[in-house]
């Protein structure tokens, strides 16, 4: 005689920065079976409306690394109802790889012997340079592409500052809100020119989003501007700004 699998599975998956059409059709679908959904704070409201009748949403009231139930609540919370059968969604905003501990969640479904699936979603900073019109690589500008944390779990993040620093760097800095004065000081020091372009794009792809662009010297002063999340473009502005600069050094 079969048994069935007593434990249930666990799909960690990314729910894009909030626009509900930024949403894979893979993430879509495991929304409308899972009948538990662990949700950070930044899944939208429009996203979670796509759960099942059968769902329960529980959320985990993380941001990033900002202020949220323990860590291992999630975990336990997550290995908990996998155990119980559950069909389980473990929902993160963006992608689940970038800046959302899926490394340890992971770790956590390996110990205990639960199966589970990835699925990845759009990171909020392809969401940013889409709004701005921006390709996040280009010839003869960058080869390469940077993405880091303005914030650690025991604080200011420390980076490549030389390197960052050099001209025709483009990175996108998550959670860097509170530490645009330190980013700031920090590109400085390492030789960053106060007239690189920086642009702040706050909710991207939501109803709400905001951009505001200026230079390094005014990024303080951009990221007092902010009350959502937002990613910091350093080294990218707007495309129309980019191309009115062309046009004008063309006359
Ligand atoms: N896994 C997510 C990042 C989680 S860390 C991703 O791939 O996008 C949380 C940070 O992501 C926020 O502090 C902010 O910097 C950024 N972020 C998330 N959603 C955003 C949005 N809609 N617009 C701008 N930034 C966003």
């Amino acid at each position: 005689m079969t048994h069935p699998l007593p434990f249930g599975h666990v799909t960690l998956a990314g729910a894009g920065p909030g626009a509900v059409g930024h949403l894979t059709l893979a993430v879509a679908r495991a929304l409308e079976g899972a009948d538990i959904v662990l949700h950070d704070k930044l899944v939208s409201a429009e996203v979670l409306a796509l759960a099942g009748p059968q769902a329960t949403l529980v959320e985990t009231g993380k941001e990033g690394f900002g202020p949220s139930m323990a860590q291992s609540h999630i975990e336990t919370l997550m290995v908990g109802f996998a155990q119980a059968g559950r069909n389980v969604l473990r929902l993160k905003s963006g992608d689940p790889g970038l800046f959302g501990r899926l490394g340890e969640e992971l770790d956590a479904l390996d110990a205990a012997g639960i199966a589970y699936t990835v699925l990845p979603g759009i990171t909020a900073a392809a969401a940013a340079a889409a709004s701005l019109n921006q390709s996040l690589t280009e010839r003869g500008r960058n080869r390469e592409f940077r993405l880091l944390t303005g914030h650690g779990a025991d604080g200011f993040a420390e980076a490549d500052w030389a390197s960052l620093a050099r001209p025709g760097t483009v990175a996108a800095i998550y959670m860097g809100k509170k530490a645009a004065r330190f980013i700031q000081g920090r590109l400085m020091m390492h030789g960053g020119c106060p007239t690189t372009p920086v642009t702040l794009v706050e909710n991207a792809s939501r109803p709400e989003e905001r951009r505001l662009s200026g230079t390094l010297a005014d990024l303080p002063a951009l990221a007092a501007q902010l009350d959502g999340p937002a990613v910091i473009l350093w080294g990218l502005a707007p495309r129309a700004a980019e191309t009115a600069e062309i046009l004008e050094a063309a006359q």
